[in-house]
C-alpha cells in the first residue's frame, strides 16, 4: 500500500470525479472527514479492483470489501467504520457517478401484465439533488422517569453486526431443522437464537443513544451504562427510542422514483436499491 503511495505515476490518475454532499453532514466522524466549504465531500473513480470487491459475495454481509471501497474512493474519511447508515446510498450514487458518469439505465417491471418492462434512463444527479439533511441528535423524553435520551444514527458497521446474527442463527435453524428432529432442541435453539438477535438489536440501540441525561441533569455516555440501562426500560419506552431512532434513519437519498409503464402507460411507484450487487452490474 505505501509503495503505490510513493509511485510517481499514480498521482496522475486518479482525481476527484465529484463531489456529494453527505445526508449527515459529516456530524457522525469523530475521528474526522475532509469537507469541502460547501460541505461536500470529495469521491474518486473505482478502479477495476474496487469494483471486484464491491461484487464479491460477502460485500454485503460482512461489510469488509465494501469498507476498503470507500477508503479507496472517499479518502477523506478517515476511518470508514464511522459511516453512518443514512450516508450508505449517497456514497454509492457518488462512487457510481464518479465511475461511470450521471446517467443510469435502469428495467422496471409492472404488474400489469407479463412482462411490463419499462427501460428508463435514470439521471442519479437528480437522485442525489432529492437527498434530506440530518439536523443532529433527536432527543426523546421517557414520560415516565423523566430522562433525556439523546439519539443519532447507528452505522454501517453496527447494522451489519444485526445482519450477521440474523443470517447466522437462519441459517443455524435451518441446519437443525434438516438434522436434528428432536423438539427439546429445536427449543433450546430458538431460545439461544432469540436471544442473540436481542443481544444485537441492543447493541444497536445502544449504539445510536449518544447520551442520557437524568432529571437531575447528570449526563451519561458510557456505552456499557447505558446497554445495562436499556435493558430496564420499560417496552413504551423502548419504543420511543425505537421510533426516534426510525425517524433519523428516514434521512437520506430518496429512492422512491415513479415510472411510466412503456405497456399500459399508468404511473407507479418503484424504488432503487442501491446495495452493491445490483448497482454496479
Ligand atoms: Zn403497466
Amino acid at each position: 500500500m505505501e509503495n503505490t503511495r510513493m509511485n510517481p505515476l499514480i498521482q496522475y490518475n486518479r482525481r476527484p470525479a465529484r463531489y456529494v454532499k453527505l445526508p449527515s453532514m459529516g456530524k457522525c466522524y469523530l475521528k474526522g472527514i475532509d469537507l469541502t466549504d460547501t460541505n461536500e465531500v470529495a469521491i474518486y473513480p473505482m478502479t477495476a479492483k474496487d469494483e471486484l470487491l464491491l461484487k464479491s459475495p460477502d460485500a454485503l454481509l460482512n461489510g469488509e470489501s465494501i469498507k476498503q471501497v470507500f477508503k479507496a474512493c472517499v479518502p477523506g474519511i478517515v476511518d470508514p467504520n464511522e459511516i453512518p447508515i443514512i450516508d450508505m446510498d449517497a456514497i454509492m450514487v457518488g462512487i457510481r457517478m464518479a465511475t461511470y458518469g450521471d446517467h443510469m439505465e435502469l428495467e422496471f417491471t409492472h404488474d400489469c401484465e407479463a412482462d411490463a418492462v419499462t427501460q428508463v434512463n435514470v439521471n442519479l444527479g437528480n437522485i442525489l439533488d432529492s437527498t434530506t439533511f440530518y439536523g443532529g441528535d433527536v432527543e426523546v423524553v421517557l414520560p415516565g422517569s423523566g430522562m433525556r435520551v439523546f439519539v443519532k444514527p447507528y452505522t454501517l458497521v453496527e447494522q451489519n453486526k444485526v445482519n450477521i446474527a440474523g443470517f447466522e442463527e437462519m441459517a443455524k435453524s435451518q441446519q437443525v431443522e434438516s438434522e436434528v428432529k428432536e423438539q427439546l432442541q429445536k427449543l433450546k435453539m430458538a431460545g439461544k437464537s432469540f436471544t442473540r438477535l436481542l443481544d444485537a438489536t441492543l447493541d444497536l440501540i445502544t449504539a445510536s443513544i449518544d447520551k442520557v441525561i437524568t432529571p437531575d441533569n447528570q449526563e451519561f455516555t458510557d456505552k456499557k451504562i447505558i446497554r445495562e440501562w436499556v435493558t430496564t426500560i420499560s417496552k413504551p419506552e423502548f419504543d420511543l427510542i425505537d421510533r426516534a431512532l426510525k425517524s433519523i434513519t428516514d434521512v437520506g437519498v430518496n429512492s422512491k422514483i415513479v415510472v411510466k409503464c412503456a405497456k399500459c402507460g399508468q404511473d407507479y411507484d418503484s424504488e432503487l436499491t442501491f446495495n452493491p450487487s445490483d448497482f454496479f452490474g
